[in-house]
């Protein structure tokens, strides 16, 4: 059977700095999903990258007496390093400045002109430098950027317009009548109320007053919008073209999920479906504005001075703790919250007692009682059904949440059964059943009851903590790692455990 298509996407990172632990939650939560789907059984593609023209980027590449292409290499190659040192598993990793992209860029403008969707005008507004847009006065919040609170300055330049109003009325249709395009709700009810409905105004989709950026094909004072540009990498980079797309383009495209930020969700869901109607394509099936990740429940900024680094972080604490923490605990619509204190404390009490300890406990008391030996001679209790049951259900309960992206209680629901499993070694105590010869099957089940819920637990675990299931499945010995061993009681029997070793070492705190 022909595998079913999962296209997914992160937002590309813009190359103004290195990414800290706040803007790599995103990618590492888009591997996780990505991961899963690929255990599912889908065929995935999974494509990330670098957002690398604007004027921003241009005003500090020559701060640091670079050129734009110099500074941006430097800072993509380290966008892509923290990316690799996170362990993420895209298939593509793009790059804006990229010829092919460029190319294309240009000639969807062309498309778009020729159209009539773009148009030569005159712009006059508030523009905010560090967010490349101009604003309406009503927009302005206290006379400054509604983004990011900054100083706009009054700027009048010839431009080219996408006429956005055009589209008024389809995104309203789709906005009121397709409740899966954008999640969560809150985001669509305010793309919808705040945006859409007081009526969109003509985008201005060129700058004439920097030149870091692709040039319009017939008039090369002006450079095309950086939005125009970034959104189409989407098709760009699978080699969408608007003469011959691609056999990639229309096997993968639409995109099943455009995973981004909360804070440019209006980009995503307003401007790009118009784009993609004047080019005639599908529409993206979903769009999910994910939460932020901050610290001490600010923002996390370089000019904040809380700057924590995900390549720091996993020099410290390895990086399936670091993918665990941001994962478990960033929801579905509110923020997360990180600090290195609440990090050791999770670390401590999820990873290295609850899942740790449960591992060490029972391959420990195998190789005692069993010489390590995995039997099942299924001599069962009443005690077992708790447990047991549970790992039964598990795989539809976390199956529900991560297709609606409930990924921090999907992990808590494994974790549930690593919890039940601890339990459930106080309630059989092996080790009075050990001193009864006439116990010693019970107690062989009892122990491959435990060593199965916890390859279960790590069969669901592999796609937020791959490295660390691999360990689990090495110790226990087996080759049933895959979604479709999920029935209980698939741990081979027969085999011998190999030696235990410490996943997680518990952090002495103060
Ligand atoms: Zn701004």
């Amino acid at each position: 059977m022909k595998k079913k298509k999962y296209y997914i996407s992160t937002a590309i990172a813009y190359t103004s700095g290195k990414p800290h632990i706040g803007n790599t939650y995103e990618i590492i939560l888009a591997d996780a999903i990505a991961r899963y789907k690929r255990l599912e059984g889908y065929d995935v593609y999974f494509q990330t990258g670098t957002d690398e023209h604007g004027e921003k980027i241009q005003t500090k590449a020559k701060e640091q007496n670079k050129t734009p292409k110099e500074f941006v290499d430097e800072v993509a190659g380290e966008i892509k390093r923290i990316w690799d040192i996170m362990n993420i598993s895209y298939d593509k990793f793009i790059r804006t400045t990229d010829k092919i992209h460029e190319q294309e860029v240009q000639k969807i403008f062309k498309k778009m002109f020729d159209k009539g969707d773009i148009y030569l005008g005159e712009y006059e507004g508030n523009y905010c430098v560090p967010c490349e847009s101009f604003w309406t006065e009503s927009q302005l919040i206290d006379g400054k950027c509604p983004d990011c609170g900054r100083e706009v300055t009054l700027r009048k330049e010839e431009a080219y317009f996408f006429k956005l109003s055009k589209y008024q009325d389809k995104l309203e249709k789709l906005f009121s009548e397709n409740a899966d395009f954008l999640k969560p709700e809150s985001r669509r009810n305010e793309m919808l109320n705040n945006f859409i409905k007081p009526g969109l105004e003509d985008l201005c989709v060129s700058r004439t007053s920097f030149d870091w950026g692709i040039k319009v094909p017939f008039n090369d004072k002006h450079v095309v919008y950086v939005w125009l540009d970034a959104l189409t990498n989407y098709i760009t980079f699978l080699g969408y073209d608007v003469d011959s797309p691609s056999k990639e383009f229309k096997k993968y495209w639409p995109a099943d999920l455009h995973l981004i930020g909360k804070d440019i969700v209006r980009f995503h869901s307003i401007y790009w479906p118009a784009f993609l109607w004047s080019l005639d394509l599908e529409l993206p099936h979903l769009i999910f504005g994910h939460p932020w990740l901050l610290s001490n429940n600010d923002k996390i900024g370089k000019s904040r001075g809380n700057a924590i680094y995900a390549d720091d972080l996993v020099s410290k604490y390895g990086v399936d703790a670091v993918r665990y923490y941001v994962l478990s605990e960033t929801p579905f619509a509110n923020d997360g919250n990180i600090t290195l204190e609440l990090l050791e404390e999770r670390y401590n009490s999820d990873l290295a007692n609850i899942l740790g300890n449960l591992v060490n406990r029972t391959l420990a008391m195998d190789k005692k009682y069993f010489d390590s030996n995995i039997e099942n001679p299924n001599i069962y209790e009443s005690v077992d059904d708790n447990l047991i049951s549970y790992a039964k259900m598990l795989p539809s309960i976390v199956k529900t949440k991560m297709d609606s992206l409930k990924i921090s209680e999907a992990i808590e629901d494994i974790f549930e059964l690593l919890k039940r499993s601890n339990k459930y070694i106080d309630d059989t105590t092996p080790w009075v059943l050990a001193k009864d010869e006439a116990k010693t099957d019970r107690l062989k089940t009892v122990l491959y009851n435990l060593l199965e819920s916890i390859r279960v637990s790590a069969v669901l675990l592999r796609p937020f903590i791959p490295e660390t299931c691999d360990k689990i499945f090495r110790m226990l010995n087996t080759k049933n790692t895959g979604f479709d061993t999920l029935d209980f009681a698939s741990l081979e029997t027969g085999n011998k455990l190999n030696d235990a070793e410490i996943l997680f070492q518990r952090i002495e705190t103060k």
